[in-house]
């Protein structure tokens, strides 16, 4: 079958898709599979009793349910939901926001694909803008966003080198071109490293926005003030320039697909006008269940009390474990300074085989982790990097996976170099 150009980008073969693909067929043949691969938030029991009682309550209050399923809202979001998030915000950080900088979406997924292709790619006077991703590696989602080719340039960071087999990644700004971008856009904190870019390269690469006029895209799927995945302190910030992106999904909600938008007023209007034509209005069960979290700040409570330090301790516990598989190895091994998200991003400094061929090393071996190569989009230089690191999970519920899986990659990065 024929498509459009549209339709071919967006269903080409993209090499993410034939790994996930492949998985799919490795787990079905081998159940014990450890996955250390993927992105689900876990199951934290807290958790999911608060959302099953929330749940129930709605069921409970007179017409609460009728209304959450059988309404649509405006293409913007409901109404009393962005009240209240700018209520939120107000009192919690004195960000100067109205509703009209509010916009509710269908997950941080889709708002990327709204916001990527509105900004960059192909423009009516025939230039051509692109995404400006300062540091890579980043995020594995937005590589495939653009519906044109080459929407995204990213550059290659400086590297602290701290105590003990770990490093940290930093904007390289003597490197950034500012030419023909059209939005800069940071996770932060980071999926795949766990880094969280700090508060003065954020007001770098805010006055590098202002400079040129061109939005900063903060991705905070894993940052504050929800769901506060973060084991280093920040200051959530925003002002007109800035688009602050947060999703429900690491509250424990990633299946009701709710994302919040923050940003100017022209901004708000063009992605209200996106979702009308796209879905005609985002779905409110997430919005319901959220609402009186938020509107009572409860929601600080859960990131701070529940959330984070159940991350922390299976951060610190992987890590623990890694080193100790590791001792006594020459291996010039790193991993990235866990500052938050849910992922461990491992650097094996002058592998003699690919990452690539280490994933497949482990996958005969049953340990499922991303080889790295997939979180450079956009990057130009041919960085060895590429080929030496990768990403591991350390969020599963299942302690003795983790451990296993870390024991197994230890023994098989040991063999790589031996
Ligand atoms: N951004 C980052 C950095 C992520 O890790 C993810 C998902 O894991 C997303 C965005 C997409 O999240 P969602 O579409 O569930 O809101």
């Amino acid at each position: 079958m024929k498509v459009s150009s549209f339709g071919e980008k967006l269903t080409q073969k993209t090499g993410i898709l034939e790994l996930m693909d492949d998985l799919g067929k490795a787990m079905s043949t081998h159940k014990h599979m450890l996955l250390l691969g993927g992105g689900n938030p876990a199951h934290i029991p807290e958790i999911d009793a608060l959302w099953r009682k929330r749940w129930q309550e709605i069921a409970d209050n007179s017409d609460e349910l009728e209304r959450m399923l059988g309404n649509y809202t405006t293409p913007q979001g409901d109404d009393l939901f962005i009240r209240t998030v700018v209520d939120f915000f107000k009192r919690n950080y004195q960000w100067q926001i109205t509703p009209r900088n509010v916009t509710i979406l269908g997950g941080s997924q889709t708002t990327f694909f709204f916001l990527f292709n509105m900004l960059a790619g192909k423009f009516p006077d025939n230039t051509k803008k692109k995404i400006l991703l300062p540091l890579a590696p980043e995020y594995i989602g937005y590589a495939d966003q653009g519906i044109t080719e080459d929407m995204f340039v990213s550059y290659q960071p400086t590297i602290e080198y701290l105590e003990d087999h770990t490093f940290k990644y930093h904007v390289n700004f003597q490197d950034l071109n500012m030419t023909d971008v059209g939005a800069i856009c940071v996770s932060r904190p980071t999926n795949p490293t766990g880094n969280v870019l700090t508060d003065d390269e954020v007001a770098k690469l805010h006055m590098l926005a202002k400079e040129h006029d061109v939005p900063l895209i903060v991705d905070n799927a894993y940052g504050a003030p929800f769901p506060n995945i973060l084991f280093t302190e920040v200051t959530p910030f925003w002002d007109d320039q800035i688009i602050y992106v947060l999703t429900l999904s690491k509250i424990g909600l990633p299946s009701i697909r709710t994302s919040i938008v923050i940003a100017n007023e022209e901004i708000t209007e063009k992605l209200t006008s996106v979702n009308a034509i796209v879905s005609l209005s985002t779905g409110t069960v997430g919005q319901h269940l959220v609402m009186p979290y938020l509107a009572n700040d409860e929601i600080l409570k859960i990131g701070t009390d529940i959330i984070r330090p159940f991350y922390q301790k299976k951060a610190q516990e992987a890590i623990a474990l890694f080193h100790q598989y590791m001792q006594g190895s020459n291996v010039p091994y790193y991993l990235h300074k866990s500052e938050g998200s849910l992922f461990l991003w491992l650097w094996c400094k002058d592998l003699p085989i690919t990452s690539y061929e280490l994933y497949q090393r482990l996958k005969k071996r049953d340990v499922i982790v991303v080889p790295g190569k997939y979180f450079f989009p956009g990057l130009q230089s041919d960085w060895r990097q590429k080929d030496e690191c990768l990403r591991i999970t350390y969020s599963s519920q299942d302690e003795e996976v983790v451990r296993k899986g870390l024991q197994i990659i230890a023994e098989e990065v040991k063999k790589a170099y031996a």
